[in-house]
């Protein structure tokens, strides 16, 4: 699943090339009626908040998606590529992208008269997007045909996003959108007063951490990479209480998820190894597996003491330690 830097990468690509632009709406797959109710509409601005995209238009209506286990955006036309999604070239982990690259940055890409046609996939899952290679679409034809179930296509003069998959994809106006975001806790890109949301949420709960940084009530965003991660890097145990946790240590906690979560938004990678220079920095973003402390190393040795990494499953998710780092609950 997508965790929130992912979501975060996808708003800035509507932000850069459909916010502002009069957009036509239509669900090729037909499961989504109420895309008319936006059609013809401008939109005005798109942004995350947790794993949860909002694109509120120019008619008081706002759209509203998850993109859940499955989902994904694929973006085609004269879209812009980021220096992150042209170094990578299909390779992004848990977002995939992949394009036609015309140049490394945008800024050689804005100074080109012509759009130039090009097409990437944001936000799908991990082991289907590790699986594609060599088919990156360099069809000249704009809008593209539909591919699959698209379940809304988003087309403006020169740009299309379609969304295949999502767990949420619906209209709502701002009583909606009110209501879901009652029901998320802090995103740090978006909430200034995240880190005492963070720790007020936390003082109130029983369950453990490990839990606790998954529930989106709790903290908006993280999912089971970061969870894993996040605690290794502070060494608590995944299974203390929430609640006792002194507030030294949830501060240092929504410090590093801040940290995180902004180096995961610039590189589309969630990197969580700190200090890696050189070779080992270009390993770590080319691939997953030097990357993490924890994450997905259940039986291999950890990296600082040795022991091997422990993986349970909780709430049907699996949760990596190392019971040596984090030994004390
Ligand atoms: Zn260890």
């Amino acid at each position: 699943m997508p965790e929130g830097h992912s979501v975060h990468r996808i708003a800035g690509q509507f932000r850069r090339a459909f916010v502002g632009q009069t957009a036509q709406l239509s669900s090729p797959q037909g499961r989504f009626g109420d895309a008319a109710l936006l059609s013809g509409a401008r939109i005005l601005d798109a942004y995350a908040v947790g794993k949860h995209l909002f694109m509120p238009f120019d008619n008081g209506a706002t759209l509203h998606v998850h993109l859940g286990m499955y989902g994904a955006w694929d973006f085609a036309g004269s879209v812009v590529l980021d220096d992150t999604a042209a170094s990578a070239r299909g390779r992004m982990g848990q977002t995939n992208q992949r394009g036609t690259v015309v140049g490394a940055h945008e800024d050689s890409l804005a100074s080109i008269g012509a759009p130039r046609r090009t097409r990437l996939r944001m936000g799908e899952d991990t082991r289907s997007s590790e699986d594609v290679s060599g088919d990156i679409d360099t069809s000249p034809t704009f809008p593209p045909e539909p591919i699959g179930q698209v379940r809304c296509r988003i087309l403006t003069s020169n740009a299309v996003a379609d969304l295949r998959g999502p767990t949420t994809c619906e209209v709502l106006d701002d009583a909606g959108v009110a209501r879901v975001r009652a029901n998320l806790g802090p995103d740090p890109l978006v909430d200034t007063d995240g880190g005492e949301r963070f720790a007020r949420n936390l003082a109130k709960t029983r369950v453990a951490i490990g839990q606790a940084l998954m529930d989106q009530k709790v903290v908006a965003g993280i999912g089971n990479v970061y969870r894993a991660e996040i605690l290794f890097r502070a060494r608590i145990n995944p299974y203390r209480a929430a609640n006792d946790l002194d507030a030294t240590m949830v501060g240092a906690l929504w410090a590093d998820w801040v940290a995180l979560l902004r180096i995961g938004v610039d590189t589309g990678q969630m990197l969580t190894m700190d200090g890696l220079l050189g070779d080992d920095y270009a390993r770590a973003l080319a691939n997953r597996a030097d990357r993490h402390w924890v994450y997905h190393r259940a039986g291999l040795p950890c990296r600082v003491c040795g022991t091997p990494i422990v993986m349970d499953v909780v709430a049907t998710r699996k949760m990596y330690f190392c019971p040596t780092c984090q030994g004390v609950a």
